[in-house]
């Protein structure tokens, strides 16, 4: 096991378009599993390689069910809306009201490099939109609109108090 340490959006690496991945090799599946600890010990539902400083394209996300491992992905479908919470293991403590697709399908390789597409409702269409942004450099605060007040946070940390 091994953790990568995760960048916040002032670092520069976060705004810049990364490259597609080419060699399906050792070093690509260190990284996923690096990213996939990385990410569990977060507790996120999905990290982009740009956030562990790699400018290359590669997602993993975890939405409760599986582990999701995006090589080069593409959305090519979405449908409906949905409009809601949002934040980003780069962006620690804030939220923010974003509307992304209510589902999305993706087309992506897996660590050998073949070609799959996988769909996602509500929580994994988000995490799809909100991740594969990361590979051209943005960030949810741009589409956001608007973050959550001081007051909204402090309710929210209760909130997921008593869930606990
Ligand atoms: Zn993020």
């Amino acid at each position: 096991m091994a953790l990568r340490m995760i960048l916040t959006a002032d670092e520069s690496v976060l705004h810049k378009r990364c490259r597609p991945v080419t060699d399906f090799d050792e070093r690509l599946h260190t990284l996923l599993d690096d990213m996939a600890d990385t990410l569990y010990e977060s507790n996120g539902v999905g990290l982009a390689a740009p956030q562990v400083g790699i400018l290359r394209r590669v997602v993993v996300i975890d939405g409760g069910e599986e582990l999701l491992e995006l090589i080069n992905p593409e959305i090519i479908a979405t449908e409906g809306e949905q409009t809601g919470l949002e934040g980003c293991l780069s962006v620690p403590g804030k939220y923010g009201i974003v509307t992304r697709p209510m589902k999305a399908t993706v087309r992506a390789q897996d660590r050998d490099g073949n070609w799959f597409e996988v769909d996602g409702e509500e929580l994994m269409a988000r995490a799809f939109c909100h991740e594969l942004d990361h590979l051209d450099g943005h960030i949810y605060t741009e589409v956001a609109e608007r973050m959550l007040t001081a007051e909204e946070l402090e309710e929210l940390a209760n909130a997921q108090e008593d869930e606990e």
